[in-house]
């Protein structure tokens, strides 16, 4: 076998923290990353933030300069996808035709933002954002442009809005949930943003269903609603999602269905193929053992770095608490745990104040907190997360008491008396 020949499918952060992080620990094999996109590795969350408002050039986005890889032995082949595996013969190969033999097959692959599949959803004008070309075209279009529908309203959607508005825009974000973030946090999150927003003049529009699109000439026109409404669009933002991009693997046979499936190793069914960051489905120590497929860098570089260790034969390696950011308008949120099964949410701080944190739990063990301009609570917040710790509710809701002051609270949730 050939074991000392690395190839890892797709240069994302996750692909590009492995080549690293082999080299880190002293692999000294051959490392070969494919990839679609043309660019190395850059950063992809400025996608909807920064570099959409164009306060960032491309070039400040790489993750790292050509000359670090070169340097490191990288052998980047760009501008081509992998189609097939064969876990058999040990090779891949490439929508180009070519065969790329592996010793170890990383599939680093992430996954293509989910496209609206009703009629009209394939009309010029409307945009996802996922890599640097979706940004591209869509920046070279705003100009002209003047009423704007935002299709979904997790923190893709609410960061591109934010950014448009602030460009001058009309913005309309639509949610087909009962409220923004659904998905992915509490009430109160979701209402505090949903309030920011509006008060910046975004008309955000929960609970509805789009139908389907008009268009003139093939360019976008119009959203409209099961509602009977029909909202005028210059252009369109899809931020719905993503849908990994696994296909070769589970054709090859991989265990799978939502992402491919990895044990703690990060290891797929398949003989010497791994599978890291946004394509990955882990059971996760922070939601009670269930298997989720976690879409942040901070999961993208802590798989990257357990494979390396894996590969080089260096400590087990496990994740670390999942942690994410998003910023809109002067907001800095920054998440960390999952908040998923959550039953009790504790909001600590002032949201009028606009820096407070929520706080969230199960059976009265602190599981995740989402923390607004507020980098303390996040700082120490991680350590109640990370230990399970089992704190009263009135004291998480004191935000006088510093939570690392918390850590070894015996209030009445660690007796059961609340929850
Ligand atoms: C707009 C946006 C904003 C975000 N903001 C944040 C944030 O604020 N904080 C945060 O923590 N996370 C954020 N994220 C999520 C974060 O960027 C992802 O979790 C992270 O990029 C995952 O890394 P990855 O390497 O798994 O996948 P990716 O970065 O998606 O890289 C995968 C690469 O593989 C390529 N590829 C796919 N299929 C193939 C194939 N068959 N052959 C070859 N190459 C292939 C893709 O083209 C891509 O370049 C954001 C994501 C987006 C899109």
């Amino acid at each position: 076998m050939r074991s000392n020949e690395v190839v890892i499918v797709g240069a994302g952060h996750a692909g590009a923290q492995l080549a690293q992080a082999l080299r880190q620990q002293h692999f000294v094999g051959t490392i070969t990353v494919i990839g679609e996109e043309v660019d190395l590795p850059y950063e992809r969350p400025p996608l909807s933030k920064d570099y959409l408002a164009g306060d960032k050039l491309f070039d400040r986005l790489f993750l790292r300069p050509a000359r670090f890889w070169t340097e490191r032995g990288v052998d980047f082949q760009l501008g081509d996808r992998v189609v097939a595996v064969d876990p058999l013969r040990h090779v891949v190969t490439t929508e180009g035709g070519r065969e790329q033999p592996y010793g170890t097959l990383v599939w680093a692959a992430g996954g293509a933002a989910r496209r609206l599949n009703c009629p009209g959803g394939d009309l010029a004008g409307i945009h996802t954002i996922r890599t640097r070309t979706d940004v591209d075209q869509l920046r070279a279009e705003l100009p002209a442009v003047q009423r704007v529908v935002v299709i979904g309203g997790g923190f893709i959607g609410l960061e591109a809005a934010a950014v448009l508005r602030k460009a001058g825009k009309q913005v309309t974000l639509l949610e087909a949930q009962d409220r923004v973030l659904a998905r992915v946090a509490g009430e109160a999150l979701s209402s505090f943003y949903a309030q920011e927003h509006r008060a910046q003049g975004v008309d955000i529009r929960s609970g509805v269903t789009v139908t389907d699109l008009s268009g003139r000439a093939g360019r976008v026109t119009a959203v409209n609603l099961a509602d009977g409404s029909s909202l005028p669009a210059d252009l369109v933002i899809v931020g719905i999602g993503i849908v990994p991009a696994v296909a070769p693997l589970l054709a090859a046979g991989a265990v799978g269905g939502n992402g491919v499936d990895v044990d703690a190793q990060c290891r797929t069914s398949l003989p010497d193929v791994h599978a890291i960051g946004d394509c990955a489905a882990q059971a996760s120590a922070y939601a009670a053992g269930a298997k989720v497929r976690i879409e942040s860098v901070q999961n993208a570089m802590d798989q990257a770095v357990i494979v390396a260790r894996h590969l080089t034969g260096g400590a087990v390696g496990v994740p670390g608490v999942p942690t994410f950011w998003s910023n809109q308008y002067d907001l800095r949120l920054q998440t960390v745990g999952l908040s998923i099964g959550h039953d009790q949410a504790v909001v600590r701080g002032d949201p009028a104040q606009r820096s407070f944190s929520v706080v969230y739990l199960r059976d009265g063990q602190v599981i995740a907190l989402d923390c607004v301009n507020a980098m303390r609570d996040f700082v120490q917040g991680k350590a109640l997360v990370a230990t399970g710790a089992r704190v009263a509710a009135e004291h998480l809701a004191n935000a006088t008491i510093p939570l690392k002051d918390l850590i070894s609270d015996t209030g009445p949730a660690a007796s059961g008396e609340s929850g």
